[in-house]
């Protein structure tokens, strides 16, 4: 098999991570919709989307390189969203924790000379500056927009559109 021991149970240990990630922004999602700003909730929906398919993509690997896939348990996600601003906070907390932990993935990659799994992992290393810098900027705008002032961070997300779909066009 082409993948360790110890970074298998590393990238299944990511996959319950992500599905958490998933999870989490569900019940922000959520949230955002029972409150009626269905921008906010799309965004966050989508998010939620995302991250499934990211641990599908570490499925997939795992499979691939000859690894076990044993999906962890996934730690129940937040649900008592206080905000806006509490969950864009909530969000960007979240993806530099995952930033870590890809970065600890690709070390582990790096140490193995597993050159393969660094060539997968990149693609994860490149997301996260997005993942980051997105939920960054939906801070501030929140922040911007104020308690008050959601309506304007609907109208900031319905131009903004979705950037994947975008680049999925190109
Ligand atoms: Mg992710």
């Amino acid at each position: 098999m082409l993948i360790s021991e110890k970074l298998t149970k590393a990238m299944n240990d990511q996959v319950g991570s992500e599905f958490g990630a998933s999870n989490q922004y569900l019940n922000i999602a959520a949230y955002f919709d029972s409150d009626a700003l269905p921008e906010l909730a799309a965004f966050f929906y989508r998010q939620s989307d995302e991250e499934r398919t990211h641990a599908m993509k570490f499925v997939h690997y795992i499979v691939a390189a000859g690894g076990k896939v044993a999906v962890p348990a996934v730690e129940e996600p937040l649900s008592t969203i206080e905000s806006a601003e509490h969950a864009a906070k909530l969000s960007l907390e979240w993806e530099l924790e995952v930033t870590r932990q890809i970065n600890n993935l690709m070390s582990l990659a790096v140490d193995e000379k597993d050159f393969i799994a660094q060539d997968f992992l990149r693609w994860f290393v490149t997301e996260q500056l997005e993942e980051v810098s997105t939920m960054d900027q939906l801070l501030s705008v929140i922040r911007r927009a104020g308690a008050g002032g959601l309506l304007l961070v609907e109208d900031f997300l319905a131009r903004l559109g979705d950037p994947h779909a975008e680049a999925a066009a190109e």
